[in-house]
Parts: structure tokens; C-alpha cells; sequence
């Protein structure tokens, strides 16, 4: 009995494997076709402001609606293609997208998400400065966040890479911070120009369970080292009372934005007076 079942979770399990893997194989060969495509991927922007409620940017996030499956999250697909090398193609095609976008609807500053993966590639600062040229946008209102959620490698061309890219201009802040690993030893390591405290953090301020004072320590360190810091993930007036009362100066989050398309991230930035704090 007891053997047979142990075979009978075995088989189970070797089956749910084997889901997981089609499933990744199909997400990997519908992307494919996707970016070939051209039209079936879209770039939003989610806007950032600082404590006065004046716009300073927007960070432009990836969208796969994958009709007729349903969205797939950029967690899932970001994921695939970093494991399948798409990561290159579709970074330089959200990174083109978005400049375009931060062109043509005057935004003062445009952050994209950057994978390890890219950063490790030769050629990445010259692709990058290629298509800054090409659609007009300053690199000093490009930033580039990069995420420490798995380990950034110090190899040469990593470091090389970040070096010419600020050379240039353009900005760099670490996205997600503190949840990844050693995250001091990377603001001390690497050329930095801003941090992003995670959302796991924000949305846990005020409750008294020792996470006002870690983020506290956060801002406090970001102060120390030169940094700018910025909340994501604020979803509630509490946490930017809270945040503000701590010193921070740059917010993102559901309170004040939900990421939007280029459309309406131009009716933003025609208005620059500065509506702040309207969900
Ligand atoms: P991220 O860079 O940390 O982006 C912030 C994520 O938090 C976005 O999720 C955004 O929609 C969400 N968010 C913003 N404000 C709030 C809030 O107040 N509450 C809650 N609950 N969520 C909020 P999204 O768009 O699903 O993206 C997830 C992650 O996927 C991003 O995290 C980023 O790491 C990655 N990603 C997205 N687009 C790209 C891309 O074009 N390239 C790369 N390499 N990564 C991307
Ligand atoms: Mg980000
Ligand atoms: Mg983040
Ligand atoms: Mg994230």
C-alpha cells in the first residue's frame, strides 16, 4: 500500500512538472511571436511625484495582454525571457517605446526596469546611447533601474556598463531595495544614483511591527551616501504622512498613480501645476 502510493505522488508530481514546463515553453514561443509581431506588446507609465505633488517622472512598466489567454504578469514573462535570451530584444524594444513616449509627451524623467541579464551584455551602454540619439530623449532624463533581486554580477563588463552609462548622463537607482541579498555591499560596490524602497515595506508602515524604524534607517542611510530615495508601492495618505514625517521627498504608488498609457501620461504632463494626492 504504502508503496503504491509513494509511486502514485511520484507520478503526480513528475505530471505537474511537466505542466510547468509546457506552460513555460508555450509562454516562451508566444512571446517570440509577440515581439516579432510588434503590436501585441505595450509599454505603460505609472507616474512618480515628489512632496509638493509635482510630477518628476514616470516609470515605464511592460504589459502583455497575450489575447486570447489573458495578461500574463511581467514577473512570469520577464522571468522566460531572461531564462530564453529574449531579454535583449524586448529590452531595447520597451526602452525605445518609452523614450518615444517620454519625447512625445514632454515628461521630465523616464525610469525603465533593466535585467541584470541586459546589463552583462557587451554592447548594452552603446544600444542604449544608440536609441537615446535616435528618438531624441536627453540621457539626463533617462534613468535606469536596475532590481537586486538576484545577484547583480561584478563582472567586467557590468561594471563597465554602468560606468558608461553615467558617464553619459543617465541615472541609475536600485529598484526593490532591501529585499534582495547583501544590498549594502551594492550601494557601496557599484555607482548608484538613487534607491527604491520595496513596496513589501511601504505597505507595512504604521503598524508597529519595527518597520517604520528599518525604513527609517533606509532613508538615513540613502541621506548618508548621496542618494535619492523613493517609496513604491504608496497606497494610502497614512504611509506618505508617515514617509513624509521620516523625510522622504520622492513617492510612487496606487495613491497617486496607477500606470497609464501614453495618452493619458500626456494629460499629465500638460498639467504640471501639480494635482497631488487624488487616487
Ligand atoms: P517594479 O519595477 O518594482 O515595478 C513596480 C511594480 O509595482 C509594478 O508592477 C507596479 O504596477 C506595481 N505597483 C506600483 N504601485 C503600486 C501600489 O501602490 N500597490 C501595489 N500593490 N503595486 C504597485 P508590475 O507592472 O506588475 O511589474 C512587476 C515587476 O516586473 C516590476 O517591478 C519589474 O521588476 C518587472 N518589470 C516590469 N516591466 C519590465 C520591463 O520592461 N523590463 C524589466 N526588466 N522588468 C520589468
Ligand atoms: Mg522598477
Ligand atoms: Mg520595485
Ligand atoms: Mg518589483
Amino acid at each position: 500500500r504504502a508503496k503504491n502510493d509513494g509511486r502514485g505522488r511520484f507520478r503526480l508530481f513528475t505530471e505537474e512538472m511537466d505542466d510547468v514546463l509546457r506552460q513555460r515553453h508555450e509562454i516562451e514561443r508566444d512571446l517570440r511571436a509577440a515581439l516579432r509581431a510588434d503590436d501585441q506588446l505595450e509599454v505603460v507609465f505609472q507616474p512618480i511625484y515628489d512632496a509638493s505633488g509635482a510630477l518628476v517622472g514616470a516609470e515605464a512598466l511592460t504589459r502583455w495582454p497575450r489575447a486570447p489567454h489573458g495578461a500574463v504578469s511581467p514577473d512570469v514573462f520577464i522571468g522566460v525571457a531572461e531564462e530564453c535570451g529574449l531579454i535583449h530584444a524586448l529590452g531595447a524594444w520597451v526602452l525605445e517605446t518609452a523614450c518615444r513616449a517620454a519625447v512625445r509627451t514632454g515628461l521630465p524623467k523616464l525610469a525603465v526596469n533593466v535585467s541584470p541579464i541586459q546589463l552583462r551584455g557587451e554592447g548594452f551602454a552603446a544600444e542604449v546611447l544608440r536609441i537615446l540619439s535616435d528618438t531624441g530623449l536627453a540621457p539626463q532624463r533617462l534613468e535606469l533601474e536596475l532590481t537586486e533581486h538576484f545577484h547583480l554580477d561584478p563582472g567586467q563588463n557590468t561594471r563597465r556598463n554602468l560606468h558608461d552609462l553615467r558617464m553619459a548622463g543617465i541615472s541609475i537607482a536600485l529598484d526593490d531595495f532591501a529585499t534582495g541579498q547583501s544590498l549594502l555591499q551594492y550601494v557601496r560596490d557599484y555607482e548608484i544614483d538613487m534607491i527604491k524602497i520595496d513596496r513589501s515595506f511601504v505597505g507595512r508602515l504604521g503598524q508597529g511591527d519595527g518597520t517604520d524604524e528599518v525604513v527609517r534607517a533606509m532613508l538615513d542611510l540613502g541621506r548618508a551616501m548621496g542618494l535619492e530615495v523613493t517609496a513604491e508601492g504608496v497606497e494610502t495618505a497614512h504611509q506618505r504622512e508617515i514617509l513624509l514625517s521620516m523625510g522622504c521627498r520622492i513617492f510612487q504608488g496606487f495613491l497617486l498613480g496607477r500606470p497609464m498609457d501614453g495618452n493619458r501620461l500626456a494629460s499629465l504632463t500638460d498639467d504640471r501645476s501639480g494635482q497631488p494626492l487624488t487616487a
